[in-house]
């Protein structure tokens, strides 16, 4: 098959200041493309690093390397020139390119109300203008152009695509870069690569594993990753489409395994979450303690999500459990705030005081501090109440703080996507 490599470049990115986005992006469009991607190698602002990624991706046979960064005017941002010489193709000054940036940079400035001294930007545009001899110019999309820039005549070694570093000029720009014809060269061969996703909710990644092994001798042709998420574990598959039949056989002997906890082969959580609410024509009101509102938070980051989404309360101290879920004082008193009983009434509090069929309650101890002999950091308790009744959990929740609460939101979402 045909391969491909990624060179993040980024001083911030390298760091951990901003995460990346690009080469995990990057590498998601060479798969639906069929491409297999070895590596994503990320490197600082720094030129021989990146010339040592150039040399290491090309090491590995790829007929393909993608840089993302290193675009700008300033004197950090390097790759075009350092990519250039690695190809032997060395840069010079396009003019057309020059002006048409200069017009981008002038529009922008004046745009923000900026002072517009074209000479006081000419020094950036003019290196953002510089060009490998013989290399194909993508774009601007902002001020960045994008280039594709192909060994040297007579030299051997992978294509470079030369992508900016800002993600939505990235994405931007792919369109154009995929089309363009020394990428397409470099990428012939490419066949196509299926993937498939089954999740489940509630088995261990070791009792999988052995699942796995059992099968081993029909999963040839297949590559097959797991991935443990908040309790929930991920299994892609990949492969051409030659081995269909080996995933066949998979998917059966998964799903005659796990009837149980497979909860989905395809579509996310919450995906399932709001297509069970959007379907059914159901509304749901959230009252959350431990988790502070992330089941909320949760539950309208998907768009359209108003639809049936009323309204959420996040009651951490019991006077506002009392005052705004007529929670009942001496349930309080009784119970503990952290109790079967309070799940409940927070969920039905949820549900009558935003008049909606779905109410949920959360009421837990995250830790680190607050925890007791009978009720431990990590204890929790959930209801989901609907008219024909109420769905409870009470949870042992292992892990630190976020951990308790993220695994609890993820809990609610299984309650609610039935
Ligand atoms: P520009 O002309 O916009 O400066 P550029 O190619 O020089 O383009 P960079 O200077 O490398 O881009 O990056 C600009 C900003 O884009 C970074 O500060 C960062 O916020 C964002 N960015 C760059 N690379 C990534 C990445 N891999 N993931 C997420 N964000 C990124
Ligand atoms: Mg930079």
């Amino acid at each position: 098959g045909t391969r491909a490599g990624i060179v993040v470049t980024g001083t911030e990115v390298l760091t951990g200041r901003v995460p990346d986005r690009n080469g995990p992006w990057l590498a998601e469009q060479l798969r639906l493309l069929g491409v297999d991607v070895g590596h994503v190698v990320v490197v600082g602002d720094r030129p021989e690093d990146l010339r040592a990624a150039l040399s290491f991706l090309t090491s590995t046979g790829a007929s393909l390397v993608i840089t993302s960064g290193g675009l700008g005017p300033t004197a950090d941002d390097l790759t075009a020139e350092v990519v250039g010489a690695y190809q032997g193709r060395p840069s010079a000054v396009d003019a057309e390119l020059e002006q048409r940036i200069a017009a981008v940079v002038e529009r922008l400035m004046a745009r923000r109300g900026w002072r517009t001294d074209p000479s006081a930007t000419a020094a950036g545009v003019r290196k953002q203008a510089r060009v490998p001899d013989g290399a194909t110019v993508l774009g601007p999309v902002g001020t960045a152009p994008g280039l594709v820039v192909p060994p040297a005549d007579g030299r051997d070694g992978p294509t470079v695509l030369v992508l900016p570093g800002p993600p939505s000029e990235l994405q931007g720009m792919w369109p154009d870069a995929v089309a363009a014809a020394p990428v397409r060269a470099a990428l012939t061969g490419a066949t196509e690569l299926r993937q498939e996703t089954v999740r489940l909710w509630g088995t261990l990644e070791a009792q999988l594993a052995v699942t796995l092994r059992e099968l081993d001798a029909e999963l040839s042709g297949l590559e097959i990753t797991t991935c443990l998420r908040e309790g929930e574990l991920e299994i892609v598959t990949r492969f051409a489409p030659a081995a269909q039949g080996a995933y066949d056989r998979l998917a059966a002997a998964l799903a005659a395994e796990y009837a149980g906890t497979i909860f989905s082969t395809g579509p996310t959580l919450d995906e399932l979450v709001g297509r069970a609410f959007a379907d059914q024509g159901r509304t749901v009101a959230t009252a959350e303690s431990c988790t502070g509102g992330l089941l909320a938070a949760r539950l309208t980051e998907r768009p359209g999500s108003s639809a049936w989404v009323r309204g959420g309360v996040v009651a951490y101290a019991n006077t506002a459990k009392e005052q705004l879920l007529d929670v009942p004082a001496a349930l309080l008193a009784e119970h503990g705030a952290v109790s079967a009983e309070v799940a409940v009434a927070l969920a039905e509090g949820a549900r009558a005081r935003f008049g909606t069929d779905v109410g949920v309650g959360i009421t837990g101890i995250a830790g680190p501090g607050g925890g007791s002999p009978e009720k431990p950091v990590g204890t929790v308790h959930l209801c989901v109440a609907t008219a024909d009744g109420r769905e409870a959990r009470a949870l042992r929740l292992p892990g630190a703080r976020s951990a308790v609460r993220e695994r609890s939101v993820t809990m609610a979402m299984h309650l609610l996507r039935r």
